[in-house]
């Protein structure tokens, strides 16, 4: 949809907005108030700010406003302020023109819990907040409830955090295969192997250089991540010489949580189960999207529903008391019917966390066929509110939900776990509660100030090509990130 500025420069709060409802239009900015278009403008008055928002789609018309009162606020305050009424005012304008109202209302962030968060440590109780959610975003019961509680979660890891605590993760954007529906830059080993030894001494090199940097700094790794990609492309001579090298050159005397992702069943086996257990992981996650062998094959898995339940039986049998494993709602060939058995197999299976996605959709374009959206989003609903049925009467509980541009119906990712087995890496990274230090390559790191609330990131190169031979300019970002240490301080 075309927009257009009147007052104000909140180009990003009014493209966010328009891309939250309308995901299949990309929104330019125009001086020709004609066709679908949105005119947002914003005026102050006595300490007022007041946002319009005059909307013309498919032939009709709609204007809306909201006011704020900015009375003593400083100019960040005021710019909160003025952002939200923006969006606010358009969010008004447009909803009446959508077949249904969103089901995260105006929320556009990526973390909803980390805003209820916020809420809560201004002193609101967990009914307030949702009712703040609900009745002034125009969330929905169910995604406010779920907030609710991630966001209580998360103020209980906070509260374990100690100055000086970080996590850790490590990067291996190799993989069997490509999914169908992967926007992950992640490279299929038929491409690649011969970039598997080079990309893996570079990755030690990382690993040695960045433990000498936090051993100085005297910040200390809580819990460490290996994730892809699949890390389990890897052999389990490669695993034992990644995590020897981790073990050696990271201080990791105070970790409490070591997951490795063996991601794809096709990859896994009992060698490699026991290097990751020899090398101190206490989680893996494994992860069958679906447990329909038809769905599986649509989606271009080299891997069969039975090789999960062989997976699993490995790796419990290598010792993990902690097991993940991923689904998706909403996969190309499926069916809600399909998908209530592939939770019913899983939550047989008794894993101590479930994460189920909803799939995000590669290309905005498309989301453009109306009727085709409606089903997905039917869909998706259908699938994801019998397995929250069913998780919950098995005794999980939601503990971190993450959003995705461009998901079936706009449904959200939540992970559920088994009391007492929430994974604090994922709560810690979600939430940005704490620096998380990346290695590899397409790896972010991100410096979180909890006094200021300050996220600075440092991104690693992105291909495993521009990777190998960075390794002067990452150490240069890495001791800009770790400089001043203690950012968990206050
Ligand atoms: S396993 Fe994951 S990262 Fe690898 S291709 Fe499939 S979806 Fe992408």
């Amino acid at each position: 949809m075309n927009y257009i500025l009147q007052g104000h420069d909140y180009r990003h709060a009014v493209e966010e907005m328009l891309l939250h409802l309308l995901p299949a239009e990309i929104p330019s900015c125009t001086v020709q108030p004609s066709g679908d278009v949105c005119v947002s403008s914003l005026t102050a008055e006595n300490g007022v700010a007041r946002a319009v928002a005059r909307v013309t789609y498919a032939g009709a018309s709609r204007e809306c406003a909201r006011e704020a009162d900015i009375t003593g606020c400083d100019v960040l305050a005021r710019r909160r302020l003025e952002n939200e009424i923006v969006k606010l005012s358009i969010y008004d304008a447009l909803v009446p023109f959508l077949p249904a109202p969103p089901v995260w209302g105006s929320l556009t962030g990526v973390r909803p819990a980390k805003l209820a968060r916020g809420m809560m440590e201004r002193g609101m109780t967990n009914a307030e907040v949702a009712a703040r959610l609900r009745g002034h975003f125009y969330v929905s019961k169910a995604q406010a409830a779920l907030t609710v509680r991630a966001a209580a979660v998360a103020l209980d890891c906070k509260a374990q955090l100690q100055p000086g605590d970080i996590s850790m993760y490590v990067g291996i954007p190799f993989c069997p295969s490509r999914c169908a529906y992967c926007s992950f830059v992640s490279s299929s080993i038929e491409k690649s192997a011969a970039l598997i030894p080079p990309y893996l001494d570079a990755l030690c090199a990382e690993a040695e250089m960045t433990g000498r940097l936090l051993r100085e700094s005297g910040q200390r790794v809580v819990t460490l991540y290996i994730g892809g990609g699949t890390p389990t492309t890897l052999s389990a001579g490669q695993l034992a010489r990644l995590m020897g090298t981790l073990a050696d050159a990271v201080d990791l005397s105070a970790l409490r949580e070591y997951t490795v992702e063996a991601g794809r069943p096709d990859t896994i086996t009992r060698e490699k189960l026991a290097a990751i257990a020899a090398g101190g992981a206490t989680r893996v996650s494994i992860n069958p999207q679906t447990m329909n062998d038809a769905v599986l094959r649509r989606i271009g898995r080299q891997h069969s529903a039975a090789q999960v339940l062989e997976s699993f039986a490995l790796a419990r049998e290598a010792g993990f008391e902690c097991i993940n494993m991923d689904t998706i709602a909403g996969l190309d060939g499926d069916t809600p019917e399909s998908f209530a058995q592939t939770m019913e197999t899983l939550i047989n299976l008794d894993p101590e966390n479930i994460t189920v996605h909803t799939l995000a959709i590669k290309r905005a374009a498309d989301l453009s066929d109306k009727a085709e959206n409606a089903a997905k989003r039917g869909m998706a609903a259908a699938m994801l509110e019998d397995a929250g049925r069913q998780l919950t009467a098995a005794g999980y509980a939601p503990y971190y939900l993450y959003r995705q541009k461009f998901t079936a119906g706009g449904f959200e990712n939540v992970g559920w776990c088994k009391p007492g087995t929430e994974s604090l890496y994922n709560v810690y990274m979600m939430e940005e509660l704490q620096t998380i230090v990346s290695l590899g390559a397409g790896a972010v790191s991100k410096r979180c100030d909890p006094a200021t609330g300050k996220i600075t990131r440092f991104a690693n190169p992105k291909y495993p090509t521009e990777y190998l031979g960075a390794g002067e300019r990452i150490r240069a970002a890495r001791m800009k990130l770790l400089a001043g240490g203690g950012a968990n301080e206050g």
